[in-house]
């Protein structure tokens, strides 16, 4: 049955299948769908939270564990040493397509600055 609209809220109950790297009980990280670079997958919180201007003093150690744990996937992933991205979008003008805070972590090639 379908428990909400929001898709990454479906994909953390279960409902939507993704290519998980980590789950605890307060984070998922996955594979993206349509990736934009040899590595791209998301860290996200359990928790509804629908973009980084929503969060508080109170998240600041979920923030950190997502932080540490995009860190430490990049590694094994491979970024360790040429590095990549990590990148929230948000709202409009952040061109955010999933209203569920979300970090970007994207590597295994150089990637372009400033973004378009
Ligand atoms: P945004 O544009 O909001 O910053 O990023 C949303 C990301 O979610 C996009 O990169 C998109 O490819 C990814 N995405 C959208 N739907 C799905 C899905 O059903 N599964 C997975 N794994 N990724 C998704
Ligand atoms: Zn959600």
């Amino acid at each position: 049955m379908m428990t909400t609209h929001c898709l990454f809220c479906r994909i953390v109950a279960g409902e939507i299948p993704a290519q998980a790297l980590y789950e605890d009980d307060e984070i998922l990280a996955f594979r993206d769908v349509n990736p934009q670079a040899p590595i791209h997958f998301l860290v996200i919180p359990k928790k509804h939270i629908p973009n980084l201007f929503e969060v508080d003093m109170e998240d600041a150690g979920l923030l950190g564990k997502i932080l540490f744990t995009a860190q430490e996937l990049a590694i094994t992933e491979g970024m360790g040493k040429r590095g990549g991205r990590f990148v929230f979008n948000c709202k409009t003008d952040g061109g955010q397509s999933v209203d569920h805070v979300h970090l970007h972590v994207l590597g295994g090639r150089a990637l372009a600055w400033p973004p378009g």
